[in-house]
Order: structure tokens, then sequence, then C-alpha cells
């Protein structure tokens, strides 16, 4: 076992996580420690990698992703009743529904680094 394999084997034991990022010094493959990306051959944090890679694999982006094409639809559909509304009690509710899901959109697209 290499030094690197060791020191990277020690991470994974400490909870970091494997990234599908390799090294853009020696091509291997990165580790996120708490929120820092390692390398364990350089040994050295990697600086300058976008943000997102730490927190987002392909499978939460596109839970993200429908999450907010859900949200919009049903805003979409809020809006239209909001519109349609008539009672102080009915509007109250809707939009604190709407409030409520547009907080959630933004944070949504924050935690996909504002890309799409
Ligand atoms: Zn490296």
């Amino acid at each position: 076992m290499s030094e690197a394999e060791r020191r990277a084997a020690e991470w994974l034991k400490k909870g970091a996580r494997m990234l599908p990022e390799a090294c853009p010094e020696c091509g291997s493959p990165l580790f996120d420690r708490k929120g820092e990306i390692w390398c364990p051959k350089c040994n050295k944090p990697i600086i300058g990698l976008p943000e997102r890679v730490l927190t987002m694999s392909i499978e939460e982006e596109s839970v993200l992703q429908r999450l907010r094409e859900t949200m919009l639809s049903k805003l979409y559909g809020l809006e239209k009743r909001l519109r349609a509304s008539r009672q102080v009690e009915e509007v109250t509710s809707i939009a604190q529904a709407i409030y409520i899901l547009l907080s959630a959109l933004d944070l949504v697209r924050k935690l996909m680094g504002e890309t799409g």
C-alpha cells in the first residue's frame, strides 16, 4: 500500500468522502475532509476547485433539480389561487405557502451554486 493509499484509507475511516474530482497536480482522487478538499498524494488541501464539488453529488443535484421543478409548479398553482381568492384567511394562508416555497427555492438555488 502506498503512502497516499494509506492516508486515503485513514481519512475514509475518519468520515472523509471520496470525490469524483481528481487532483489537478497529480491526478489522484480527491477527498472531502469535513468541508476541505484534500489530495492524499500531495497531502495538502486543494483550493480553487468549485465549492459545489464539496457538497453536491450527481444524485443530490438531480433531487434538487426535481425539487425545484415541483416547487415552481406549486408556485404557479398558488399564484392562480391567490389571484382568484377573495377571503382574507385564504389570501393569508396562500401567501404564507408562497413565502415558504420562495424561501425554499432560494435555498435550493444557493445549494445548486446559482448556476441554473
Ligand atoms: Zn495531488
